[in-house]
């Protein structure tokens, strides 16, 4: 049966470092602390991106952009997920949805939601009632709620293109 849709799950996560600015979904959240990783450590973006990857099942964010490659050091991430989405594109695929979670004990994502929510529709190409980012604690608990880093669980459901 060809059913024209596909749902996908993601997830990623990065530890807090100094002397980065935050990047969560394309927009630079202001903190005291930045996230470590190869490119700017967007992981709200990242998620989003292995969410629609396995949309398709075409594997995930480490294999297409792997932190060996010297062309993704301090790489904006908007750029990888405008790359995503130009693959979906390809093997005819267009984004319906995201749904997202970011698990912060901190900052505070309340005030950024709906700027976030907008730069990320302009990069997927839907409207932001087709985005949802959602912030959580993770109530003190485990590596998110100690504040060592940020956690993010993303869906995607992705439909053929007429
Ligand atoms: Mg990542």
């Amino acid at each position: 049966m060809d059913i024209p849709f596909r749902v996908g799950i993601g997830y990623d996560s990065h530890r807090f470092v100094a002397g980065r600015p935050l990047m969560l979904g394309g927009i630079a959240i202001p903190h005291p602390l930045g996230l470590k990783g190869h490119s700017d450590a967007d992981v709200l973006i990242h998620a989003i991106c292995d969410a629609l990857l396995g949309a398709i099942a075409d594997g995930d964010i480490g294999a297409h952009f792997p932190d060996t490659d010297p062309r993704w050091e301090n790489a904006d991430s908007t750029a990888i997920l405008t790359a995503v989405i130009e693959r979906l594109s390809q093997k005819g695929w267009a984004v319906v949805n995201v749904d997202t979670t970011v698990i912060a004990q901190e900052p505070k994502l309340r005030p950024h939601i709906d700027a976030i929510r907008s730069r990320l529709a302009g990069l997927l190409g839907i409207p932001p009632e087709s985005v949802s980012v959602k912030g959580k604690t993770n109530e003190g608990m485990d590596a998110t709620g100690h504040k060592e880093g940020i956690a993010v669980h993303a869906a995607a459901l992705v439909c053929k293109r007429g």
